[in-house]
C-alpha cells in the first residue's frame, strides 16, 4: 500500500496526457498517487475521475515554482483551495514570467538552432505551464539532442548562454500561501544539486518556521549523503518525510513508483489539510 506523491503530465512538462498517466499508475503496484504540474491544478478534475474509474485513491497537488536570492526552489503543495487569490496571483505570475522567458531563450537559441517558438508550442500541452523541457522537445525535433536530458546536461543548464530566469515567489512565502490555503507545503527534493544551487540549511529552517510540513527526502536527485541530516530535521520539527519519483513520463529517467510514500503519512498528510 504505497503512494506516489510527485508525478507530472502534459498539464505541465509530462509527456502523457492526465488519462494516460493515470492508467499507467492504475497498471502498477501504487494504491494512490499525488498529480503535482508545475504551478497548475487544470489536471485535477480529469485525475480525479480518471482515479476513480481506476480504483486509485488520488490527492490533488502541485509545485510551486519559488526563487531565493537566484536559488530555485520547489515547493509542493497538496489538498489546497484552488481557488484561494492570492496563490491563483502567484503561480499566473510565474506561468507568465515562464512563457516570457522561454520566448526569450528561444530567440537566444534560434542564432544557433533551426527551432522557432511555433516548434516549442507545437510540444506543449494547450494551456500547459511551459518549462525549459518543452524548448528540450523542439531541440530533439530539430536533430540538435537526442533527447531531453541530453539537452538538459549542456544547452539548457543554467551555466548555459541560452538559460534566462524567469520570476518565481520567495519559497518561504509560498509555504504560507498554501497554509493560508488550507493546503500542506512539503519541500520538492530539498537537495537536488545537480540542478544547481539548492537552499540553504537556512532557508530549509526559514521555510519550517513558516508552516513547512514536510521533506520530500527519498527522491533521487537527494544526495544519499544529505538524506541522514534531512531526517535529523524532520525528527526535530515533527515534519512528514515523504517519497516519490517525479516521473515525467518519457520525459526524464525517473520512473514511476521509484520511490514511494507509505499510507501512514498519506493519512497524517490528510488530516493536516484545512479544506
Ligand atoms: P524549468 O521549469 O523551465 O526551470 O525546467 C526545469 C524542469 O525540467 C524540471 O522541473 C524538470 O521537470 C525538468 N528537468 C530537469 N532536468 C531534466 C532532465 N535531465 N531531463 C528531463 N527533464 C528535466
Ligand atoms: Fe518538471
Ligand atoms: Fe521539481
Ligand atoms: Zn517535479
Amino acid at each position: 500500500m504505497t503512494y506516489d506523491l510527485h508525478v507530472h503530465s502534459r498539464v505541465s512538462d509530462g509527456t502523457q496526457s492526465v488519462p494516460e498517466l493515470v492508467a499507467e499508475i492504475a497498471d502498477s503496484d501504487l494504491e494512490g498517487f499525488a498529480l503535482t504540474d508545475h504551478d497548475s491544478t487544470a489536471g485535477w478534475t480529469t485525475a480525479a475521475k480518471e482515479a476513480e474509474k481506476h480504483g486509485l485513491d488520488f490527492i490533488p497537488g502541485m509545485e510551486i515554482s519559488c526563487s531565493s536570492n537566484g536559488v530555485s526552489v520547489h515547493l509542493l503543495s497538496y489538498l489546497h483551495d484552488p481557488n484561494y487569490q492570492p496563490l491563483l496571483d502567484e503561480i499566473s505570475r510565474a506561468r507568465d514570467s515562464r512563457t516570457q522567458r522561454a520566448q526569450r531563450m528561444v530567440e537566444l537559441l534560434a542564432e544557433d538552432y533551426p527551432i522557432s517558438w511555433a516548434d516549442v508550442l507545437a510540444h506543449t500541452g494547450e494551456g500547459a505551464t511551459i518549462g525549459r523541457p518543452h524548448i528540450a522537445d523542439a531541440l530533439v525535433s530539430a536533430g540538435a539532442v537526442h533527447n531531453r536530458t541530453e539537452a538538459f546536461a549542456n544547452v539548457l543548464t543554467p551555466q548555459s548562454k541560452y538559460y534566462v530566469n524567469h520570476y518565481a515567489v520567495d519559497p518561504v512565502r509560498a509555504v504560507q500561501l498554501v497554509r493560508e490555503a488550507g493546503g500542506v507545503p512539503v519541500m520538492a527534493h530539498p537537495r537536488a544539486r545537480s540542478r544547481g544551487r539548492v537552499a540553504s540549511a537556512e532557508l530549509i529552517e526559514e521555510m519550517i518556521a513558516a508552516g513547512l510540513a514536510g521533506l520530500e527526502i527519498y527522491h533521487r536527485d537527494n544526495p544519499e549523503e544529505d538524506r541522514r541530516w534531512l531526517e535529523s530535521l524532520v525528527t526535530e520539527h515533527d515534519l512528514l518525510a515523504t517519497g516519490s519519483s517525479d516521473y515525467h513520463g518519457g520525459g526524464k529517467l525517473n520512473r514511476l513508483g521509484e520511490n514511494t510514500t507509505d499510507v501512514q503519512t498519506v493519512f497524517q498528510l490528510r488530516t493536516l489539510a484545512k479544506v
